[in-house]
């Protein structure tokens, strides 16, 4: 039997109705805060992550689903989203203005990852970036923003930890003592670190494997190497949070895992989700645009995983529970006569015409059976199209929730409609 690629799964119903619900929330929530959405293509040329993520991640190097097309190009699904609007923003012109740009995106990503709870190798991601704007004060609107959507989901005790990388400039000196003092602790060091340890030095502080945690425990941390500069967007970009009363934590291991990032980077945790616990990460980004080849434009943005925030919500205090229901079913009943099915179908078309949800039978089931079919789809009305009702020239109509049936005139349907559905409706 074929199955779907390791690390990949269906979403089938009743779990895509909460899929969807999320998604609506999440651009609710966006258009709050001015974010507009942008789509970016799912392929993108593997240089774009390669220059911006960075050669030496985990990201680029072990985890792209890359491929040449039948023309030759080299590319690769799209591992994350930041890259990809960073590309369009350059490809647009929209540096020449007006900014700051604020853009949110939904999609699926890609990665070549150990399949485990809560890691997937195609996994979709909520995205929110802002283009042109150096402040702090956007680094606490985007982390407002990620902290409003994990609690309009009811997500209660959610940590933030956050830490600043400093700019190449402070980090270069930091990068060089990391080297220095890891050098003389390699052998203590996991195998991967031993190879990080000269191309990436600062991915070791985050590593979980607890010989390197001994031997980072005791290293100087990035807060003691920042220029003035970023000395003064860290001290300002904390007391910015204490003002609008977000708690957080700063956590010095915090370095994430893409190149891009400079100054401030964060994540959003939720302990009760164990090992893979956190909802989402960011940072600011001042260089990226310049290093695609863009003009100069500070940018900081987060992503968050939708498989996370939705587990997370099953857990949480509010789980996500859309109520799915059908407006109306139409019964018909089953004789010999063709004119019922066919005066049937063209109910469906009417009522779904008047702006209605509607179902029907296809399969020439018994009056109980489809019964019973509209009360599994949760329908608030029954249209029941009979011999009786064909001779008449009315449908009985049920309501499944206040439990009466009346007879309404099949060419008065539409005041019905306004006057009954509708009207229960809102
Ligand atoms: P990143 O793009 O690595 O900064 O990750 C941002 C967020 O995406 C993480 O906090 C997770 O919630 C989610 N995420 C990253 N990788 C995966 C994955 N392989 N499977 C599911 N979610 C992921």
């Amino acid at each position: 039997m074929l199955k779907a690629p390791r690390g990949t799964f269906d979403i089938l119903p009743p779990q895509s109705h909460k899929w969807a619900f999320l998604e609506n929330k999440l651009r609710d929530v966006s258009k709050k805060y001015n974010f507009e959405e942008i789509r970016t293509p799912t392929f993108e040329h593997s240089e774009l992550f390669a220059r911006s993520v960075g050669e030496t991640t985990d990201i680029v190097e072990k985890e792209m689903y890359t491929f040449k097309d039948k023309a030759g190009r080299d590319l690769a699904l799209r591992p994350e989203g930041t890259a990809s609007v960073a590309r369009a923003f350059i490809e647009h012109g929209m540096a020449q203005g007006p900014l700051p740009r604020k853009f949110f995106y939904i999609g699926s990503m890609f990665r070549y990852e150990k399949p485990q709870a809560g890691r997937y190798r195609e996994f979709a991601q909520y995205g929110a970036e802002i283009l042109g704007s150096a402040s702090p004060y956007s680094d606490v609107e985007v982390i407002m923003l990620a902290v409003s959507i994990a609690e309009n989901l009811g997500l209660t005790g959610t940590k933030l930890l956050i830490n600043t990388i400093g700019c190449p400039a402070c980090r270069a000196k930091y990068r060089q003592d990391l080297i220095s003092y890891l050098s003389q602790q390699r052998s203590n060091l996991c195998e991967d670190c031993q190879k990080r340890l000269m191309r990436n030095p600062l991915r070791v502080l985050d590593c979980k494997n607890p010989s390197c945690r001994k031997v980072t425990e005791g290293l100087p941390s990035m807060l003691e190497y920042l220029c003035n500069e970023c000395e003064r967007h860290w001290v300002k970009f904390r007391e910015i949070l204490s003002s609008v009363d977000i708690e957080y934590e700063v956590d010095k291991s915090l370095v994430r895992g893409l190149d891009y990032y400079t100054k401030t980077v964060f994540e959003l945790v939720w302990p009760p989700l164990g090992a893979q616990n956190a909802l989402l990460g960011g940072g600011r980004y001042d260089g990226l645009i310049e290093q695609l080849g863009g003009k100069p434009t500070p940018g900081v943005g987060f992503a968050m995983g939708m498989e996370r925030i939705l587990s997370a919500s099953e857990k949480g205090e509010r789980p996500i529970r859309p109520v799915e229901e059908l407006d109306f079913f139409v019964v018909t009943q089953k004789s010999g006569n063709e004119d019922i099915p066919q005066r049937g179908f063209l109910l469906v078309s009417k009522l779904r015409a008047l702006g209605l949800s509607c179902d029907f039978d296809p399969l020439d089931r018994s009056l109980k059976s489809q019964m019973k079919h509209a009360d599994r789809l949760n329908a608030r009305f029954v249209a029941i199209l009979g011999e009786e009702e064909l001779k008449k020239n009315v449908v009985s109509i049920k309501s499944m929730k206040e439990g009466w049936q009346k007879e309404v005139a099949l060419d008065a349907i539409d005041t019905f409609v306004q006057e009954e559905v509708c009207h229960a409706n809102y």
